[in-house]
C-alpha cells in the first residue's frame, strides 16, 4: 500500500486555511480559485457548480470545485448572501519565480482580503442605493456602546446602546454584519439574528479599550482623540473592535474612515424595531423594498441621496430647528420649480464619488474610479455655481459651499485622464495624450512600431513578388510573415531564404521572420511594457493626490446628497400634491386631509381614488387618544398608519401627504398590531402581541406618538377586551400620550364618555341592499356595528353559511339587548348550539381519558407554535 503523503501544495493549503478559521478559502490557481475538502462540498452545493476530484490527501480523494477568477465577485456574492465567509489566498509571486527555486517549489500565496457581509466594497456586491454598516458592540462595565461604519462610504459613527437598546438599534442602522465579544455572543445572538444581520464573535482583546485608543491614534495620526469628542470607555471599545476587525480582513490595507462622529441618542425620533416592521418604512411586510415607504417615496436620483433618504427615514429628527432648515430648502426648491429642475439633472450626472474613494483607498479601485471622482467634482462646481446665483437658505448655501475648492485636483484628474477610462488599471490606456511627455514619446515609439510594419510588409511583398504576403502576430510566435504553401518554396530557396528565416509550417501557410522584424518586434515590447509602467506610476501618484483630498472629496459628496435629498423632497411635493407641516414645541396633532402614501400610490394604479381623512386630536389636551371601531376592510389600518407616517416624514425633513398638519415634535413613535403571525420566530403569537404592548407601556412618554391596531385581538374575545380596555385607561393616565387605537370591540368607545381627551372615531360604511360599501371616510362618532356578516359575504362564504350567521347574530343581540346573563340562554336555544340531539355516549368513562390527560398536560406558553401542531396532531390521533 503506498504511504499517504501530503504535497507542498496541499501543505501550503491546510496552512493557509488553519490560519483563516470559519472561512471559505479561495485558492487561486492560475485563472481559478479552487476550494477543496469540506469547502469544495459546502460552495459547489451553495453555488450549484460542479465537485469534482483532485488527486489524493491521506489517502483519500480530495474534492474540489473551482471559479474562473474573472467571474469570482458574482459567485462571492452568492456565497455572502448565503452567510458564508471568503479568505482569497492570492499567488505572490510568478509562477516563474517558484520555478526558479526547484521543481517541487509552490508559488508563494496568501489571503490578502476575508470578504464579509459587513466589508464590501465592490460596486457589483453592493448595493447603490443602500448602506451596507458593519457595527460593533461592546460593554464595559456599565457602559456599553454600539459603533458602525460603512467601508463603502467611510461614515463612522457611535452612540451609548445599553443591551435593552440593542434591538432597536439595530433595527434602525440595519447592519449586515456585528461584531461582539466572544465573552458577550450568548446576550447578543438573539438579538443580532432577529435582525437578520450575521453576528462575527471577536475575542476580548479586540475589545479592548485601551488598545482600541491606541488604534484610534494611529489611525488618524493623532496624538489624542480630544479633537473628536469625548469617548466613554464602551464607546471606545467599539470603535476599537470596528478599526480591529477591519485589519484583520482586508489585511492591513486600512479603508478610508472619516472622523468618527458622536451620535446624540436624544437626536433622534425613537423607533423600535417592531415599529419600523409594522410601518414598513424600508422594507415591507412581504420583505422587498416594494411596497415599502422608502420605495414609494424615493425621488433621489444619485446613489449617495438615496442612502441619506433611507438614513433620515431610518431616524427622524427631534431637533425643531434642523427639521425647519430641512424644510424651508424644500420649500426654496419648490417655489424655484426651474432652478430645481436644472440641479436635479446636473445632478443625474454625479456618480458615487463616495464609494470611488473607498475603493481607490483600498487599492481595489482603477481609472474608472478616478474618472468618477472628476466628473463628481465637476458637476458639484456647476452646482455651487448655480446655488450661489440664487438666494439659497441656509442648508443649501452651507452645502453649496463644500461643493468648491476642489479646482486643483478637477483640472489634475482633467488633464491626466481620458473621457472614459478603463475599469482597471492592468491594461494601461488611461492616461490623456498631451499629459506626459514621457508616456507620449513612448507611445509614439510604440504605435511607429507598428507604423514601419505596415511599411515593412509593402517592401516584402515588392522583394519577393508574392502579392499575397502579410505580416501577422499572435500571442505564440509574436510578428510572423505569412505565405500560402504554394509560394513557400519560393521563400524556403535561396537566394530568399537568406534573409527569411522560417519559423512554422501549418497545413496551409508557412511562416518566417526576419532580423528586421525580430528587432522591430523587440522595440514594439519594450515600449509598450515601459509605457504601461509609466501608466501605472502615474496611477499611483494620481490616486495619491486623490487620497490626499479625500475629506473634502467626502464633504462635497455629503453636500451632494443633501441638496439631492432636498430636491427630491421638493419634486415629491409638486408632484404628489403634499403641503408643508407646521412642526412645533407643542403637543398638536392636526392632520386635515390626510393620506397613505403607499396605499395611495397603490390604488392609483388601478385608477381608484384614496379618500383622504382628518385626524385632529383634541387641541392642548394631553393625553389625546381617538379610538377608532369600523368594519374589517374599512381602512382603520391604514388610517392609523398614515398618520404615524405623516408625522415620521415631518420631522424626516420632508413635506407631507396631506391639505394641512401642526404636530408638536413627536420623540417616540409606537406601532403595534394585535396577532401579527410571528410564525418565524417561533414565539406564540399573543406572546408577542403582549411583550410588544408591554414596550410601550413601559417606555412612551408624554411626546410619544402610539398607533395601536386591534390589540388583544390574539386572544378570547372576553380577555382581550379587557386587555385593550386596561391597556387604554395606562395610556390615559401614565403615558400620557397622543394615541389612535383600532378596535373591533364595540364596548370600549364607552371610555371616551369616562376618560378626558379620548375621541370616538369610526370608519364609515353604507349599508345598501344588505351589502356594505365602503367609504373609507373617518368620521368623529362609534361605529353602530360591526358589519362582520356583510364583510364574510363579500369575501365570497357560502351563501348558507352567511344566512346562518345572520340569524345567530340576531339572536345574540336580541338576547343581548334583553340583558346580558341571557346569552347562554340564547345560545342554547339555537339549534346549532344545542347539544339535545347529540347521541349520548352509553356510560360514562371512569376518571378522565387518555386524551384529556395529555391535554391537560400540554403548557401553551411553553410552546412553540409547531410544538403546538404538533401536538395538535397526537392529540386528533388518540380520538
Ligand atoms: P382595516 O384595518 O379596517 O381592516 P385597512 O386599513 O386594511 O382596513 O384597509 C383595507 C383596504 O381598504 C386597503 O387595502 C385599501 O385598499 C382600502 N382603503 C383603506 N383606506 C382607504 C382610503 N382612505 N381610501 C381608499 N381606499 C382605502
Amino acid at each position: 500500500m503506498a504511504k499517504p503523503t501530503v504535497t507542498p501544495m496541499m501543505e501550503q493549503y491546510l496552512g493557509i486555511k488553519e490560519a483563516n478559521p470559519g472561512a471559505l478559502l479561495f485558492y487561486r490557481m492560475g485563472d481559478f480559485y479552487e476550494m477543496f475538502f469540506q469547502d469544495a462540498v459546502d460552495a459547489a452545493s451553495a453555488l450549484d457548480i460542479a465537485l469534482t476530484k483532485r488527486g489524493q490527501h491521506m489517502g483519500e480523494d480530495i474534492a474540489m470545485c473551482g471559479v474562473p477568477v474573472h467571474a469570482a465577485e458574482g459567485y462571492l456574492l452568492t456565497l455572502i448572501r448565503k452567510g458564508f465567509r471568503v479568505a482569497i489566498a492570492e499567488q505572490m509571486e510568478d509562477p516563474a519565480e517558484a520555478k526558479k527555486r526547484g521543481s517541487k517549489s509552490v508559488v508563494k500565496r496568501d489571503v490578502v482580503r476575508l470578504v464579509t457581509p459587513g466589508t464590501l466594497t465592490e460596486e457589483s456586491l453592493l448595493e447603490a442605493r443602500r448602506h451596507n454598516f458593519l457595527a460593533a458592540w461592546a460593554e464595559v462595565r456599565d457602559e456599553a456602546a454600539i459603533a458602525w461604519v460603512d467601508i463603502s462610504t467611510g461614515e463612522f459613527r457611535v452612540t451609548p446602546c445599553p443591551l435593552s437598546r440593542l434591538g432597536p438599534e439595530l433595527a434602525r442602522l440595519a447592519p449586515r454584519e456585528v461584531l461582539v465579544s466572544e465573552a458577550k455572543e450568548a446576550d447578543c445572538a438573539e438579538i443580532v439574528s432577529d435582525m437578520r444581520a450575521a453576528m462575527t464573535p471577536l475575542s476580548r482583546a479586540s475589545f479592548d479599550s485601551q488598545a482600541a485608543e491606541t488604534r484610534l491614534l494611529s489611525l488618524y495620526s493623532i496624538g489624542s482623540l480630544d479633537a473628536f469628542g469625548s469617548f466613554t470607555r464602551a464607546e471606545m471599545a467599539a470603535m476599537g473592535a470596528i478599526v480591529d476587525y477591519l485589519e484583520i480582513t482586508q489585511k492591513g490595507k486600512l479603508p478610508l474612515l472619516r472622523r468618527p462622529v458622536h451620535e446624540d441618542s436624544g437626536a433622534a425620533m425613537q423607533i423600535d424595531a417592531a415599529t419600523r416592521r409594522n410601518l414598513e418604512l424600508t422594507q415591507a411586510l412581504s420583505g422587498g423594498r416594494e411596497g415599502s415607504l422608502l420605495n414609494a417615496i424615493d425621488r433621489t436620483v444619485t446613489a449617495g441621496g438615496a442612502r441619506l433618504l433611507e438614513r433620515r427615514i431610518s431616524a427622524p429628527s427631534r431637533n425643531l430647528s434642523e427639521i425647519h432648515a430641512r424644510h424651508d430648502s424644500v420649500r426654496f426648491l419648490l417655489e424655484q420649480g426651474r432652478f430645481a429642475e436644472d440641479i436635479r439633472a446636473d445632478l443625474k450626472r454625479c456618480p458615487d464619488m463616495d464609494r470611488a474613494l473607498s475603493r481607490l483607498a483600498l487599492d481595489r479601485g482603477g481609472p474608472r474610479d478616478m474618472a468618477a471622482i472628476r466628473n463628481g467634482l465637476e458637476q458639484a462646481e456647476r452646482i455651487a455655481e448655480a446655488v450661489a446665483a440664487v438666494e439659497a437658505p441656509p442648508l443649501l448655501a452651507e452645502a453649496a459651499k463644500a461643493l468648491t475648492g476642489h479646482d486643483d485636483l478637477t483640472a489634475l484628474l482633467d488633464a491626466a485622464l481620458i473621457a472614459e477610462p478603463p475599469l482597471l488599471a492592468r491594461d494601461g490606456g488611461f492616461i490623456a495624450a498631451g499629459y506626459d511627455e514621457d508616456l507620449d514619446q513612448t507611445r509614439q515609439l510604440r504605435d511607429e512600431g507598428r507604423g514601419v510594419i505596415a511599411k515593412m510588409q509593402a517592401e516584402y511583398i515588392e522583394a519577393t513578388g508574392i502579392n499575397s504576403l502579410k505580416i501577422k502576430h499572435n500571442n505564440v510566435l509574436g510578428y510572423f510573415i505569412e505565405t500560402t504553401a504554394t509560394h513557400a518554396e519560393k521563400m524556403l530557396a535561396p537566394p530568399l531564404s537568406e534573409r527569411f528565416i522560417h519559423r512554422q509550417t501549418t497545413t496551409n501557410q508557412v511562416r518566417f521572420t526576419t532580423v528586421e522584424l525580430s528587432e522591430i518586434e523587440t522595440r514594439i515590447l519594450n515600449a509598450g511594457n515601459h509605457a504601461l509602467e509609466i501608466e501605472k506610476r502615474l496611477y499611483s501618484s494620481l490616486r495619491q493626490g486623490i487620497l490626499d483630498r479625500a475629506g473634502p472629496i467626502n464633504e462635497a459628496s455629503r453636500a451632494l446628497a443633501e441638496i439631492d435629498l432636498a430636491s427630491a423632497f421638493a419634486t415629491l411635493a409638486r408632484n404628489e400634491d403634499w403641503t408643508e407641516p407646521t412642526v412645533d414645541d407643542s403637543h398638536a396633532f392636526e392632520i386635515e386631509g390626510g393620506r397613505h402614501p403607499v396605499v395611495e400610490a397603490s390604488l392609483k394604479k388601478s385608477g381608484e381614488p384614496f379618500i383622504a381623512n382628518d385626524c385632529e386630536l383634541t387641541e392642548g389636551a394631553t393625553p389625546a387618544i381617538w379610538l377608532l371601531t369600523g368594519p374589517n376592510m374599512a381602512g382603520k389600518s391604514t388610517f392609523l398608519r398614515q398618520n404615524a407616517l405623516i408625522a415620521l416624514l415631518a420631522q424626516a425633513g420632508s413635506f407631507v401627504p396631506a391639505k394641512s398638519a401642526h404636530i408638536g415634535l413627536v420623540s417616540q413613535l409606537f406601532s403595534r398590531v394585535g396577532a401579527a403571525d410571528d410564525l418565524a420566530r417561533g414565539r406564540s403569537t399573543f406572546m408577542v402581541e403582549m411583550v410588544e404592548t408591554a414596550a410601550i407601556l413601559n417606555q412612551a412618554d408624554d411626546r410619544a406618538l402610539v398607533i395601536l391596531d386591534e390589540i388583544g385581538r390574539g386572544t378570547a374575545t372576553y380577555d382581550g377586551l379587557s386587555i385593550a380596555w386596561a391597556v387604554m385607561e395606562h395610556l390615559h393616565a401614565s403615558n400620557r400620550c397622543r394615541a389612535l387605537f383600532a378596535t373591533h370591540y364595540h364596548e370600549m368607545t364607552a371610555l371616551s364618555a369616562k376618560l378626558d381627551g379620548v375621541e370616538n372615531a369610526t370608519v364609515a360604511v353604507k349599508e345598501w341592499e344588505g351589502e356594505v360599501i365602503f367609504l373609507h371616510e373617518v368620521r368623529k362618532g362609534a361605529a353602530d356595528r360591526s358589519y362582520g356578516v356583510q364583510v364574510a359575504r363579500l369575501a365570497g362564504l357560502p351563501h348558507s353559511v352567511v344566512e346562518r350567521a345572520r340569524i345567530v347574530l340576531d339572536a345574540l343581540e336580541k338576547g343581548e339587548r334583553e340583558g346580558g346573563g341571557k346569552k347562554q340562554a340564547v345560545i342554547d336555544d339555537l339549534p346549532l348550539f344545542s347539544v339535545s340531539n347529540t347521541p349520548q355516549p352509553a356510560a360514562a368513562p371512569a376518571g378522565p381519558s387518555e386524551l384529556e390527560e395529555r391535554l391537560k398536560a400540554l403548557i401553551p406558553d411553553d410552546m412553540t407554535p409547531k410544538d403546538a401542531l404538533n401536538a395538535l396532531y397526537e392529540l386528533r390521533a388518540l380520538l
